[in-house]
């Protein structure tokens, strides 16, 4: 029998393999790709996982920048998740003030290049643990394209791809270390195209049907909505086409629309009652509309047994330590956002309901620019406004949620400062502490299957006999570019 590789093993092999996986993720920072054109990142990871001697299946749920990479074989089936898209317009040079390196081009504003190859760090390392010490099961890694708008989980978990899985381990760049117990809200989103009838706007403004009207109407109707939905509820738009010039009656013109709720059958109610007001704003304009349908999340219930797993390995593995220049360069680029850190902080507090005992904690690091503690798994109740189709995956599997500190703490979301730190050093800790939890975590599980069963249970109980259904229509497909 081959000598048995123990849990320090692991994190040494994690450690030595380290520049390979930092190398990836910088790659796929230097390649930026937004959604349904993530051919770069996909490949490189498919490739990654293919030398390993992981099984590829290409294409999945009709997606071409998908794939699913699998090893081992039987029950139980653990699956890692991967993402690798960038947001438009995020360009930004590695450098703690906002310089794109392309005017307008994208850039990994929400950190997805650490996202994936987190969980490929993570299926490699289990892949060589199980190996070593003869466990059976499989270990899965999704590679899942367009997780900012258009949604590759949700064809996935609509084609039935997650049907099979005993659980799913997800991770996302933060600004703490902390596996989540939080719930996020479901997202619908849809083009309005009203059609007119153009004319010279000056000499015969009677003979023209504004499109434009159309659109400005609906918004107005949209706002008075706003006062007579459930508090939590999100209504957001833009225009996105209002007519080319104004001495014509605009003949097109567009408007896009998000919805967010916490309960997806009432976002469905509030989506309808949003197309009775575009067919009033049209019969007021005597103009015509169609709605094209853009995604649709599913809302996010993470499994607290496996937050609380992960929660106990974490605390075996210690914090993540950054150097004095990183604190400086995270605290320049803290500087350029309004509030100070202990603000933020309090902010944070606040808005996430975060329980005394764990506020308290934060407190201690309320004047440091990043955040490298291990923080308990929080439970304030309170449901984050931003959506995943990570959604629909839990809806399917028990499925655990994890945050690690990759970003300094006064940034928003979706911006050039999460570009600025995720293609370095203060990025690279986060993902290889993410990495490292996930490892561990997958590794206590496949030793203990229990916790499979217990994670099972928490899940049937959450769903409580509801059956997953997609926000999607029926037959809708993924948009697929060419590579
Ligand atoms: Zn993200």
């Amino acid at each position: 029998m081959t000598e048995k590789m123990k849990t320090a093993d692991l994190l040494d092999w994690l450690d030595e393999q380290t520049p390979r996986f930092t190398h990836m993720s910088d790659q796929i920072w230097e390649h930026p790709e937004i959604l349904w054109g993530e051919f770069f990142s996909s490949g490189l990871q498919m490739d990654f996982f293919e030398k390993e001697g992981f099984r590829i299946t290409r294409n999945p749920a009709g997606m071409n920048t998908a794939f699913i990479a699998e090893w081992g074989h039987g029950k139980p089936v653990l699956a890692f998740i991967g993402e690798y898209d960038a947001l438009p317009g995020l360009s930004q040079a590695l450098k703690p003030e906002r310089e794109p390196i392309i005017a307008g081009a994208p850039g990994h504003g929400c950190g997805h290049n650490l996202l994936g190859v987190a969980g490929l760090a993570a299926a490699v390392a289990t892949q060589k643990w199980m190996e070593k010490n003869q466990f059976t099961g499989t270990i899965r890694y999704y590679g899942c394209p367009a997780e900012e708008i258009g949604g590759g989980k949700v064809f996935m978990a609509r084609d039935g791809l997650f049907d099979d899985l005993d659980a799913a381990l997800s991770y996302h760049p933060g600004i703490y270390n902390m596996p989540s117990h939080m719930a996020t809200v479901a997202i619908v989103s849809s083009n309005f195209n009203f059609k007119g009838v153009s004319a010279h706007a000056g000499s015969a403004p009677y003979m023209g049907r504004s499109a434009l009207d159309a659109v400005e109407l609906m918004n107005v109707g949209a706002n008075f909505l706003r006062e007579h939905v459930l508090d939590g509820t999100r209504i957001q738009y833009v225009i996105t086409n209002g007519g080319q010039a104004a001495n014509i009656v605009p003949e097109f013109a567009s408007v896009n629309y998000i919805l967010r709720a916490e309960k997806p059958e009432y976002l469905m109610e509030v989506a309808e009652r949003l197309r009775n007001i575009a067919k009033g704003a049209a019969l007021m304009t005597d103009t015509t509309f169609e709605e094209v349908f853009e995604s649709g999340f599913a809302n996010m219930t993470s499994n607290r047994y496996l937050a609380a797993l992960m929660e106990k390995v974490m605390q075996t593995i210690g914090p993540v330590e950054f150097t004095k220049e990183e604190m400086a360069y995270a605290q320049k680029i803290n500087n350029t956002f309004p509030g100070t850190n202990a603000d933020y902080i309090e902010d944070k507090i606040d808005t996430l309901k975060i329980p005394e005992e764990f506020a308290a904690l934060l407190r201690k690091y309320k004047d440091l620019p990043l955040l490298g503690g291990n923080f308990p798994a929080m439970d304030g109740g309170a449901v984050f406004k931003g959506a995943t189709d990570v959604g629909d995956l839990s809806q399917v599997a028990p499925t655990g949620a994890l945050w690690t500190a990759c970003f300094p703490t006064c940034t928003p979301g979706h911006s050039w400062a999460n570009v600025a730190t995720g293609g370095m050093s203060i990025g690279h800790k986060g993902m290889m502490h993410a990495a490292r939890i996930l490892t561990l975590t997958a590794v206590e599980m496949f030793t203990d299957q229990t916790h499979f069963q217990k994670a099972r249970e928490e899940f049937e109980k959450a769903m409580a006999g509801k059956k997953y259904k997609p926000l999607i229509p029926e037959g809708f497909q993924p948009l697929q570019r060419k590579p």
